[in-house]
Order: C-alpha cells, then sequence, then structure tokens
C-alpha cells in the first residue's frame, strides 16, 4: 500500500529549511505532496502560482521530483488530504516559538477528520531559525540570504523588490 503524506504551508518563498523537511519526509512515504496555501494570498510576497514554481524547481534540482509533488490549495487542508488519499499531515517544529500553534492546530485538524495523522519532524540543528519571514526581512534590508535560500528563489526575491 503507498503511503502518502501532505506537507502543508505557505511557503513563501520556500526557504532551506522547509527542503530539509522535504527531504527528510521524502524517506519515510511513498510519495509526498507540498501543499501550498492560498488562502492568504494577500498578504503574501508571492503569488501561489510563483511559490508554487519556486517549489517545483528546487524539489527537481534535488532530484525528488519523481516521488514529490507541489500542489496549491486552497479551502480545509483535510479536505485536500482526503482528495489525494494522503493519511499523514507532515509538519516541521522550530524550537519553542511553533509548538503551541503546531499542537493546536493538529489537534483541531484531528477533531474534523480523525483519519489523518499529523506527524511532526523537528527541524534540523542548522534550519532552526530560518523562516520565510525573517528571511524576506534580511533581503529587505539588504542583507545576503544565500545560506537560507536555493539560488533560484533568492533570484525571484531580487526580481520582486526591483518591480
Ligand atoms: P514559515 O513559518 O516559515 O512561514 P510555512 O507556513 O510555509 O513557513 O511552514 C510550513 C511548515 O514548515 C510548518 O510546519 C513550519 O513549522 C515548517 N517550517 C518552516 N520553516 C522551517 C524550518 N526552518 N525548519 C523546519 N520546519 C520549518
Amino acid at each position: 500500500m503507498n503511503k502518502i503524506a501532505v506537507y502543508p504551508g505557505s511557503f513563501d518563498p520556500i526557504t532551506n529549511g522547509h527542503t530539509d523537511i522535504i527531504k527528510r519526509a521524502a524517506k519515510i512515504f511513498d510519495k509526498l505532496i507540498v501543499g501550498i496555501a492560498s488562502d492568504n494570498e494577500k498578504q503574501s510576497t508571492f503569488s501561489v502560482q510563483e511559490r508554487v514554481k519556486m517549489a517545483e524547481a528546487v524539489i527537481s534540482e534535488i532530484g525528488l521530483d519523481d516521488r514529490v509533488e507541489v500542489q496549491g490549495f486552497s479551502g480545509l487542508l483535510v479536505n485536500m488530504a482526503h482528495k489525494n488519499k494522503a493519511s499523514v499531515i507532515v509538519r516541521g517544529l522550530r524550537a519553542i516559538a511553533d509548538f503551541e500553534f503546531e499542537f493546536q492546530l493538529a489537534v483541531m485538524n484531528y477533531k474534523i477528520a480523525d483519519d489523518v495523522e499529523t506527524l511532526f519532524l523537528m527541524a534540523s540543528d542548522n534550519q532552526q531559525f530560518v523562516s520565510s519571514r525573517f528571511v524576506k526581512e534580511i533581503h529587505k534590508l539588504g542583507g545576503d540570504v544565500s545560506q537560507f535560500l536555493n539560488s533560484g528563489v533568492v533570484k525571484c526575491l531580487d526580481d520582486k523588490i526591483k518591480k
């Protein structure tokens, strides 16, 4: 039986922290779907299409495109999981800060769909403090973000700022 998982988030843009979770989750499941939420489109830097494209390029570069798929989605996460026959939601957990939100989200998702389990992977020690929000902030202020992002994603951020 194929074990399918979804890894949802805003990925605005995909960072090396996200990529680390994708690589590790791809070793556990037969198929991993990176789900890019479009519900907060107005607050995001990149459109859902741009975020999907960046994630696809990173996944192809690390050679995982045969088992990791990227999808934009809107609406309830558990509906998206059911649609894809996924029985697991993967989330990354950074030290302390993520815990409360992630705990609530996992419990609420379980309450509305108890056939889908949430599985947490602890952020790797060198990725603990990497977040899309801080990376964008550093970039906006002229800092070098190449240690946090794939080079293609850095270019997309550069282009966005120029617009
Ligand atoms: P962010 O919090 O960076 O805006 P997302 O909403 O796209 O990211 O997060 C999607 C998932 O990836 C969440 O479970 C989040 O905790 C996790 N995640 C984000 N950054 C990292 C990281 N550096 N290491 C591990 N997991 C991460």
